[in-house]
């Protein structure tokens, strides 16, 4: 990994979750950060919304950020339901999540609408993670990296620099299955990431661009996941509602 590359361990909440849960989880990821010494990832949550502006206070200056799951491409108007981009960043928010395969399937989000949301989010001065990655019958068809190379083409924010986005493969087989890639699967995905972030971006961002994986990452897969060369931190979902777990995940990175 490149010695800029500082991992970033980011846990989705997605819908699970109450105050009292956020509750417990915030206080007890700030005192642990607070007991470490120059922590040597970054670590987010992304709760639920209406749980943001909660744990945004209770992190406060823990070093601990906060993102959300989503956002409009809208900076403001007549999306009941929606929560805008500029909201998020008001609210305390750092990062938002873009992509993830749950709403492009819930919602059939598009590459275009994921990059209207990206735009939006660096628009409204939030780090973006955007989410690529392919089904079974796509990886078992040989079309993985022609899947993860259109999905990154297309939902690529304009202005995407290596400090505002971040990009998480998350081969939608591995989400939530406990079935994760072996090692050499994420790394071949993630090498061929980095260099089409390297062609469209240049060397220097391509290279400094952070691309997360995700899909299944516990404490017992973690090391040899964040060990690979173009694995730069984890998207956790499931593992990421036990702060023991999520702990450990970091501490392997
Ligand atoms: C996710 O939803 O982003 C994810 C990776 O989930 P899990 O870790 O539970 O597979």
């Amino acid at each position: 990994m490149a010695a800029k590359r500082k991992p970033l361990i980011a846990g989705n909440w997605k819908m699970n979750g109450l105050k009292k849960d956020a509750d417990n989880l915030a206080r007890g990821l700030a005192r642990r950060m607070a007991k470490t010494k120059g922590p040597a990832f970054e670590m987010l949550i992304c709760p639920p919304a209406p749980l943001l502006n909660f744990c945004a206070s209770a992190l406060k200056g823990s070093g601990v950020k906060v993102g959300a799951q989503d956002c409009h491409a809208a900076e403001a108007g007549a999306h009941t339901g929606d929560v805008s981009a500029l909201l998020l960043k008001n609210m305390g928010c750092g990062y938002v999540i873009v992509g993830h395969s749950e709403r492009r399937s819930d919602y059939g989000e598009t590459d275009k609408q994921v990059k209207a949301k990206a735009e939006a989010a660096l628009a409204a001065r939030l780090k973006v993670i955007v989410c690529i990655g392919e089904t079974l019958k796509e990886r078992k068809s040989g079309q993985t990296l022609h899947i993860n190379r259109r999905q990154l083409r297309g939902s690529l924010p304009v202005g995407a620099t290596a400090a505002n986005t971040v990009i998480a493969y998350e081969p939608i087989w591995a989400i939530g299955t406990g079935q994760v890639a072996t090692p050499s699967q994420a790394q071949e995905v993630h090498a061929a990431i980095r260099k089409a972030l390297k062609s469209k971006l240049g060397a220097n961002e391509g290279d400094n661009m952070r691309i997360l994986y995700g899909g299944s990452m516990k404490p017992d897969n973690a090391a040899e996941l964040l060990i690979l060369p173009d694995v730069d931190g984890g998207l956790i979902g499931g593992a990421s509602l036990s702060m023991t777990d999520f702990w450990a995940i970091a501490k392997a990175a």
